[in-house]
């Protein structure tokens, strides 16, 4: 059963997990960057904000990173907006940026923890690798509870919004994410954190680390594949059906992320029976509607 599950995710992996395809997800912002430290700086927005719609997210992240341009770029933008002086400048640019819950207060305080962390290390990735060497997990939860403290003098009411960590039990889509992207490397993923990078000036991290970003699309195709029989999305779910994962690519339990999310992103998966739509899936072999499917005829 594995196997097969296996080698169907392989079908809807070759159909997906193509570069021609970045422009549908946030992770396409990092993509428009080629130096590495203005790419970790346009992942941690990017990712932070995703929530919401995708058209919102672009608006949002599109509007961030113009002001950052006009500051020389992101990554030297982040020194120049930290400063007193330079987060008045910055809210001057930013006055009608809004993203839902988020202000221009929460960027800044963002700018200012981000600032001071590439004051002392080489990059956000060196810092977390430096805290815990052998668990992602601990790095993740130290420097989510830091900055969430130190941002809420800085930020607006609902900056601990942008910040999550396992250990307070949600799902954590967007950190696995930007775990995700700045881990695994391939034409996907930039994979900056991992050992050898120029963000680094020691050990990476590995991308069998990783835990897969679940929303509740990729929540409801991993119900639909047998992965869980959770119904609440949270980190109970997420550890679970990365272990599905993880039988299935031990190495690389993340793998599948990406073409997953493009069944929904790309409105491909109606989470129902729609006989055109997935006659046309290459998961329909092994979807649990397809059993379904099949009884009542
Ligand atoms: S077979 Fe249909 S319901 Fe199942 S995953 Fe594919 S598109 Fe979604």
């Amino acid at each position: 059963m594995a196997s097969q599950l296996k080698y169907y995710l392989d079908q809807n992996y070759k159909r997906f997990h193509r570069p021609e395809l970045l422009d549908s997800d946030p992770l396409f912002f990092v993509h428009q960057y080629s130096n590495p430290f203005d790419q970790e700086a346009v992942a941690l927005f990017s990712a932070l904000l995703s929530y919401g719609n995708v058209k919102q997210i672009k608006k949002s992240v599109s509007l961030l990173l113009n002001v950052f341009e006009d500051f020389g770029g992101p990554h030297r933008a982040i020194f120049q907006f930290a400063s007193k002086k330079g987060q008045k400048t910055f809210l001057n640019e930013m006055t009608h940026w809004k993203h839902r819950l988020n202000d221009p207060r929460d960027l800044i305080a963002l700018i200012v923890l981000y600032a001071d962390v590439l004051e002392r290390y080489q990059s956000l990735g060196d810092y977390l690798v430096s805290i815990h060497r052998s668990s992602l997990l601990e790095s993740w939860h130290f420097w989510v509870t830091d900055w969430k403290k130190k941002g809420k003098k800085i930020g607006g009411p609902y900056f601990s919004h942008l910040l999550s960590s396992p250990l307070d039990g949600s799902a954590c889509k967007r950190l696995c994410m930007l775990f995700r992207w700045m881990v695994r490397k391939d034409k996907i993923d930039v994979g900056l954190w991992q050992t050898g990078s120029p963000l680094l000036t020691q050990q990476g991290f590995s991308p069998n680390q990783l835990f897969l970003p679940l929303d509740t699309h990729v929540g409801s195709l991993c119900q639909l594949l047998g992965l869980t029989q959770k119904k609440t999305l949270n980190w109970k779910m997420t550890e679970e059906v990365t272990e599905a994962f993880r039988v299935l690519t031990p190495k690389d339990p993340v793998r599948y992320d990406f073409s997953l999310c493009r069944l929904g992103i790309l409105d491909l998966c109606q989470k129902r029976w729609n006989v055109e739509i997935c006659e046309q899936c290459q998961l329909q072999p092994v979807c649990l509607f397809r059993e379904v499917e099949k009884k009542s005829f």
